[in-house]
């Protein structure tokens, strides 16, 4: 209706405020033109935040959007930058080098017994091969990550600790590339390197020539395992699920969690600009919950107090089979703002806001609960919207 409150129904869509989209896309385009330290872009924005706050122009206007991007950039811990397309910085035997990656042992994650095959395993196929576990840990969203490679058969971890806003991900990627740079100098003659981060494991199996975002870390991976290769050493890296009582991956996992504490900093400059365009999503998040609440004050009170947090999805991408009338009743008795006596007697449509029952206001409480005129078929309605929206009055 056209009196709903537009910040309403914007959460009820999840359609962002224009200028936290803005915003938002503004980040993701500079985080990723600034991987680029030869990027024009840096100048201008370098020479404009230079001007600004000796410039009468902007003392009451909002700043640009990349200005507050770049802001951003320069608050944060130093992100590693290249002067060119990162694939640059490898020999083409290097990016053509296919490294020995196993998705699969044979071991899945919920088996109750994971523990005993793998040790089973590792003794039957892999027995003359040094196994060494890698994982990675973040315990808080803007805390750094822990790193760790745990090596059983020497008693050995590395820990290593990455500054925020580093992710999980870049995390387990630090942990194989050190992994691998560990066979690499102490020239082990066969390895396997146990990672629970299956997406790892397939950034690092992807043909960089043809994949549109590399990263550094991964290509260095790369590298290594290449040089590994040329001296003879075989390196496999395999998945094994976690938490699934697997000791080695256990252990890991701990050293992980200490290395948030304890770990030094890895051998390789270890901040992504691809952390921090991830860190995009989160603050238009932060920043829209922010503004809900605020907003609400003023309009759409109402629809916050059964609303009061912004969702991941619509809650009628549960239900594609709804027709869009249906869809929209629905959203109207969440707003309020519907076609029931009262509230059109609110906007000066109806002259009184009676029920057609002459009882009482025509509320939707009234019309759900207590209206005789519909009576018979309200309890099917209600049992239906309580079971979309559980416990959430409408
Ligand atoms: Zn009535």
């Amino acid at each position: 209706m056209r009196s709903s409150p537009s910040n309403a129904l914007q959460v009820e869509c999840l359609e962002p405020p224009l200028s936290l989209r803005r915003q938002f896309l503004s980040d993701r385009f500079f985080f990723r033109a600034a991987q680029l330290s030869t990027h024009p872009l840096l100048v201008h924005l370098n020479n404009l935040i230079n001007i600004i706050p000796t410039s009468d122009y902007w003392t009451h206007k909002d700043l640009p959007c990349l200005v507050k991007s770049f802001q951003k950039l320069l608050d944060s811990t130093p992100m590693w930058t290249s002067p060119g397309n990162p694939v640059f910085l490898l020999d083409y035997d290097s990016l053509v080098f296919r490294p020995n990656i196993i998705f699969s042992l044979g071991i899945n994650k919920n088996c109750p017994n994971a523990n005993n095959i793998f040790l089973k395993l590792l003794d039957e196929k892999w027995h003359d091969y040094l196994p060494v576990y890698t994982d990675a840990s973040k315990l808080s969203r803007n805390g750094p990550v822990g790193s760790a490679v745990w090596i059983p058969r020497y008693k050995l971890i590395l820990s290593f600790k990455i500054p925020s806003p580093s992710s999980v991900f870049t995390g387990e990627a630090v942990a194989i590339y050190e992994a691998v740079s560990f066979i690499l100098s102490h020239k082990i003659p066969k390895a396997l390197i146990l990672s629970d981060s299956l997406s790892c494991l397939q950034d690092l199996h992807k043909f960089p020539l043809r994949s549109k975002d590399n990263l550094t870390i991964t290509l260095r991976t790369r590298q290594s395992l290449h040089q590994c290769s040329l001296l003879g050493l075989e390196v496999t890296i395999a998945w094994i699920p976690s938490h699934s009582a697997i000791d080695g991956n256990e252990q890991a996992d701990a050293c992980a969690k200490q290395a948030i504490d304890i770990g030094c900093p890895s051998s390789h400059p270890t901040c992504y600009m691809q952390d921090l365009r991830n860190t995009a999503k989160t603050d238009l998040n932060r920043l829209w919950n922010e503004e809900w609440k605020i907003t609400s004050q003023s309009s759409g009170s109402r629809y916050h107090s059964i609303q009061p947090n912004i969702l991941v999805r619509p809650w009628f991408f549960r239900f594609h089979k709804f027709s869009k009338v249906i869809t929209s009743s629905i959203i109207r008795l969440r707003l309020g703002h519907n076609s029931c006596p009262a509230w059109l007697a609110k906007i000066h449509i109806l002259d009184h806001s009676i029920c057609e029952c002459g009882l009482e206001e025509g509320t939707i409480d009234h019309i759900f609960f207590n209206c005789p005129n519909i009576q018979l078929f309200m309890p099917v309605y209600t049992i239906f919207f309580l079971t979309i929206f559980k416990d959430r009055s409408i």
